[in-house]
């Protein structure tokens, strides 16, 4: 893997953190959105990144300003991708605007020039032939926080080249990342493969009067060890999202069990301003919730 150059091309919030990160392990990052002003919410958000990698990672004022200095910012796609090695796509969760994209950048990018995808729930033999060159193109995919919880997901579609894969693998690690590399495709990796039907099997024992949160969280913790139970992880990953995801299914397949989850998450929380840990209460109230307690595991 001899990548110095990589772009990232959407500057929302994974966009913001994925070109941070790479600049912060010392590639030179140019960030491409759409326009000026996309971009300059990306600079404040990217400026606010260096206060976390401080806090959390102990990084000194020279370092988070060494990796802003190593980032630009261009609203021009040719120039953007102009000498690339690398292109990172984190751009909106909308087919057709992934299919433009890679359309119009397979046009415009050097020959050389590998592209990745982070969708989480796009697959991508979906936009292979649209991006002119399926061999250099695979899915690499980031969580949010992408300096803490920092899993990167490398999955091929049948027809990436093996080098390639390989390379992204390199990239991964050598920006930090803990490399997962997925042999075929899957939806939802391997992450959302396991952590999707737990937190499904979690609402459903509630909302079905089983348990109450606590004690399907202690169930799980105290049977398998896990530092956090279905009902502490919905409230990381938000009840918006949850609701979001539940009413999809639901409405999908007429699943009226999951019916029942997302109305019991709007009328019981999201209406009430309980989101989860962002908004300070969920399932549980933070920053000291029930889980944590000394005795909460031991009776
Ligand atoms: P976001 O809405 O925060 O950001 C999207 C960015 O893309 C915006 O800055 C927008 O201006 C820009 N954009 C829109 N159209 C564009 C185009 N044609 N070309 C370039 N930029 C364009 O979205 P996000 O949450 O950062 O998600 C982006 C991608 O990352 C999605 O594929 C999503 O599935 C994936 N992802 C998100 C998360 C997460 O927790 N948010 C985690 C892992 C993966």
């Amino acid at each position: 893997m001899n990548y110095k150059n990589i772009t990232v091309a959407g500057s929302g919030v994974l966009g913001s953190q994925i070109a941070y990160q790479t600049a912060f392990k010392g590639f030179r990052v140019t960030v491409y959105d759409i326009n000026d002003e996309a971009l300059g919410k990306a600079k404040d958000r990217i400026q606010k990144l260096k206060a976390r990698y401080q806090e959390d990672l102990g990084a000194t004022q020279a370092e988070v300003d060494a990796a802003y200095d190593r980032m630009s910012f261009n609203s021009d796609l040719a120039a953007a991708a102009a000498d690339a090695d690398l292109v990172i796509e984190a751009i909106p969760e909308v087919v057709p605007i992934k299919t433009d994209f890679y359309t119009k950048l397979g046009q415009v990018a050097p020959a050389k020039t590998i592209f990745a995808s982070n969708s989480s729930t796009l697959l991508p033999s979906q936009f292979a032939e649209a991006t002119g060159r399926p061999a250099q193109f695979l899915a690499l995919h980031f969580a949010n926080e992408i300096w803490k919880n920092n899993t990167a997901e490398i999955m091929k579609h049948p027809g990436t080249d093996a080098k390639v894969f390989d390379d992204v693998i390199a990239f991964a690690r050598a920006i930090g990342m803990v490399a997962l590399p997925l042999q075929k495709e899957q939806p939802g990796y391997i992450l959302n493969s396991l952590l999707v039907p737990l937190l499904d099997a979690g609402q459903r024992l509630l909302v079905k009067g089983i348990a109450d949160p606590a004690t399907i969280d202690k169930t799980w913790m105290v049977g398998t060890g896990a530092p956090l139970g279905p009902f502490g992880i919905l409230d990381v990953v938000g009840l918006t999202t949850a609701y979001n995801i539940g009413l999809a299914k639901a409405q999908a397949t007429g699943d009226e069990e999951m019916q029942k989850v997302a109305d019991l998450l709007k009328t019981e929380y999201i209406d009430k301003g309980k989101l989860g840990v962002a908004t300070g209460e969920g399932f549980y109230k933070y920053p000291n919730p029930a889980f944590r307690a000394p005795d909460f595991l031991k009776s």
